[in-house]
């Protein structure tokens, strides 16, 4: 083959029939206004009201975030200037370490450069250094563990989606000689559900495995500092690794495992994915520090943030609007079809200044595209009333099927 650029067009021409190409919004964050925020397009600006954003807690825009950053690039400039290993370690980043440890009530973290890296890297290390080890992972695992889990090469067993009894049916296949690891995830972002940590515990413990919980979702804002679904309910001492983001609840960018010494340190000595690549910039890991403390400290976002979810729903219900039901801050409003969903995306945005990403296939199953909605505590209820009943609105013009309330 020669002709290269044929063959991307080709490629993208496929994504544009089938509905899938992605289209990014142009915004532009303001300090104090979040969620609302300005969006460019076409060469002219207009306000959109943001629905679908994981800065879940509105932390981005925090004083105390904001102040950490700044002073730290005053004191300490821009980039950490190497890698961990060579010059790029700073007090900032061994700070941010030794507060993750203690949010998860583990003797040690070990941060990289996102969350994705987190899994892929650790994920990838674990798998590929134990000699016949077997990695059994939720069917509806992050992108980012599929992908570290297919890097370790290790053989891998998908078991059914927060099923304990799948899980110890397909643990049993394996003699006590094989290592095994069992991947999961707390809070699943695009349904929304919850894993039951604790049976799977009590499958992986029977099997002798070690447990990988994923709390991306869950971090800051669930348990009462921010620990997650595993501090909620008080199984966080059954996890081997608990694994964060710095980006979403925490409001800055990076990515984190909390764990034993000795396996933090084997991470940290063996792993490709963080020892290969520039540290995190100093200001980052200050930001992420100051958004943890804070979060730990204070229950005001968590409550505000839980009441507005009830607020969406509630009202979603009155006018029959279908969302999947769940015990998460996730709202899942169900369209069911990739071209209604986009469109009811599109006239959000340029009809109602209301900005929610429609979510298509491969992110979720076709026949189940929606728009997955995050209510932050920072909503008023007047940006509420202009959703739901703009989506009341969009239900009647694409003559979409509504709930019996
Ligand atoms: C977003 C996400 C990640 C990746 O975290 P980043 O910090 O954004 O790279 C990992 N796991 C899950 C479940 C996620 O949704």
């Amino acid at each position: 083959m020669t002709d290269f650029e044929g063959f991307f067009r080709s490629k993208l021409d496929e994504l544009h029939e089938e509905g899938r190409y992605r289209v990014f919004a142009e915004l532009e964050r303001s300090v104090g206004a979040f969620p609302q925020a300005v969006r460019h397009v076409d060469g002219r600006t207009e306000p959109v009201t943001v629905w679908c954003s994981n800065d879940y807690l509105g932390m981005g825009q925090h004083a105390d975030v904001i102040a950490a950053m700044h002073e730290t690039i005053d004191s300490c400039g821009t980039g950490a200037g190497g890698t961990r290993n060579i010059s790029g370690t700073t007090h900032a980043h061994v700070l941010l370490e030794r507060e993750l440890a203690d949010l998860h009530g583990k003797e040690a973290a070990l941060i990289f450069t996102s969350g994705y890296i987190s899994n892929w890297a650790t994920l990838g290390t674990l798998g590929s250094m134990m000699d016949g080890c077997v990695i059994f992972s939720d069917a509806l695992n992050h992108a980012s563990m599929i992908e570290g889990i297919r890097h370790s090469r290790a053989e891998k067993r998908i078991w059914k989606h927060n099923d304990p009894a799948d899980l110890d049916r397909q643990l049993s296949e394996f003699g006590p000689e094989r290592a095994k690891i069992v991947a999961f995830e707390s809070v699943y972002s695009m349904d929304g559900d919850i894993a039951p940590i604790d049976e799977i515990c009590d499958v992986a413990a029977a099997h002798g495995a070690l447990t990988y919980l994923d709390e991306v979702h869950a971090v800051g804002m669930y348990g009462p500092r921010g620990g997650g679904i595993a501090e909620r309910d008080g199984v966080m001492d059954r996890l081997d690794v608990i694994e964060g983001t710095l980006g979403k609840a925490f409001g800055v960018m990076g990515g984190y495992i909390a764990a034993s010494t000795a396996l933090c340190d084997f991470v940290r000595s063996y792993a490709s994915g963080f020892i290969f690549t520039t540290a995190l910039p100093p200001a980052l890991a200050a930001g992420a520090t100051a958004s943890i403390r804070h979060l730990k400290n204070s229950d005001v976002e968590r409550a505000a943030h839980q009441a507005n979810v009830a607020k969406v729903r509630a009202k979603l219900d009155r006018i029959g609007i279908p969302h999947m039901s769940n015990p998460s801050h996730i709202v899942p409003v169900m369209v069911g079809d990739a071209a209604k969903c986009k469109w009811i995306s599109d006239l959000l945005l340029d009809n109602y200044q209301i900005y929610v990403q429609p979510i298509n296939y491969p992110t979720v199953p076709r026949g189940t595209e929606r728009l997955r909605i995050t209510p932050s505590p920072l909503h008023t209820d007047a940006d509420i009333e202009h959703l739901v009943s703009a989506l009341s609105d969009l239900w009647s013009q694409c003559a979409l099927s509504r709930a019996v309330a």
